[in-house]
């Protein structure tokens, strides 16, 4: 605590991110990265980028990265908002168009992305968790009532379960007074984008990255869709904020990554059928796992708790994500490796569970 802190400062209770060792000989299943590296055709644009030019600004609005991402989505580019990571494309969305405390609060999930909480605080938005259901999904019925604004990831996060796009759209048919924000960061691992659904719903939001299925969590790069007037907001609070969040070297290695459409379908059709070996023989050792469309699977033992098991896999080098919370203290996320990792995690449990 320091006198030098404005006083909002003092009460913030920042998101504590997964743990990112410095050593390389750590399986590292904690945050949810791809286990394969950028497309080749990235790492070429990124080295042809790195030149003289970077003396100079990028440009601010990212014309060139938002058209490439309008033309793969069907949109146009003033539907596309982009910026450093989808983690701050989210803050600028809670900030400039999901705190409406004279509509009612913000509506997200009890058990979900636990960023957003951190969003609110920082932003002063008043918000309600809506309980997931007993087998541990989001039922939208339940965010059928006055609101300020919806957010939810999709498939969720932690759990992996998706929503069909009906669901969604049986939500914005009675939902049309204020904005709802579709998280679509893991939406590549199995779900259908609900991008298709934007021209009809002018307060749809969807967002993405590209940390996930597109292998580039150290590059920084995320994006919103929506309608004109939801992106026109989100620039307005964006150009009050950062003018350049997107350097020359994030925009080319962004645009490079939608131009290699094989690398992406391949790399994610792997991570796809790494899931469903996983799923098997994780349930062969007792754990129950919950239907994951995600790069990650939620499970939990009925003889071991999530706490010691995790602590038992990080002394064998492997680190998972435990999250010591109500309702969910009971399981691991896990990330989805390679082979090799995926392999030598299941080893690595069959001595802990056997
Ligand atoms: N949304 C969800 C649901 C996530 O799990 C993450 C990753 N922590 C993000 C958004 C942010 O991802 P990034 O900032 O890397 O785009």
């Amino acid at each position: 605590m320091s006198s030098y802190w404005s006083d909002f400062v003092k009460d913030l209770e920042p998101y504590s991110p997964g743990e990112q060792p410095q050593h390389s000989n750590i399986t590292k299943l904690n945050t949810n990265e791809n286990p394969y590296g950028p497309s080749p055709a990235v790492l070429q644009a990124i080295s042809q980028m790195a030149n003289d030019d970077l003396r100079r600004y990028p440009p601010a609005d990212a014309q060139q990265l938002r058209q490439k991402i309008a033309d793969y989505y069907q949109l146009s580019s003033a539907q596309v908002f982009v910026g450093n990571g989808s983690d701050e494309v989210l803050a600028h969305i809670f900030n400039g168009l999901l705190n409406h405390p004279q509509k009612g609060p913000l509506l997200f999930p009890d058990i979900s992305y636990s960023f957003y909480p951190v969003y609110c605080q920082l932003y002063g938005i008043d918000f309600e968790k809506v309980p997931l259901s007993a087998d541990f999904c989001v039922d939208l019925t339940d965010y059928e009532r006055a609101n300020g604004g919806i957010i939810f990831p999709n498939p969720n996060a932690p759990t992996g379960i998706l929503l069909g796009l009906d669901a969604i759209e049986a939500l914005l048919q009675k939902n049309t007074q204020s904005v709802v924000v579709v998280d679509e960061a893991y939406i590549d691992f199995g779900g259908q984008t609900a991008a298709s659904l934007i021209k009809k719903y002018s307060n749809l939001l969807v967002v993405q990255t590209l940390s996930k299925s597109r292998s580039l969590a150290g590059i920084r790069v995320g994006f919103a869709m929506g309608s004109e007037q939801l992106i026109e907001g989100l620039d307005r609070v964006k150009n009050s904020f950062n003018s350049y969040p997107l350097g020359h070297l994030q925009i080319a290695a962004a645009i490079a990554a939608f131009n290699d459409e094989d690398y992406f379908q391949n790399t994610r059709q792997q991570v796809i059928a790494q899931r469903q070996q996983l799923n098997t023989q994780l349930e062969a050792l007792g754990f129950e796992v919950l239907p994951s469309q995600a790069n990650f699977l939620f499970t939990r033992h009925s003889r071991y708790g999530a706490k010691d098991l995790s602590h038992r896999l990080r002394e064998q080098g492997i680190i998972v994500r435990h999250f010591n919370q109500p309702r969910i203290e009971e399981f691991l996320r896990i990330t989805l490796g390679t082979e090799a990792q995926n392999k030598q995690l299941i080893e690595a449990l069959k001595l802990i569970v056997s």
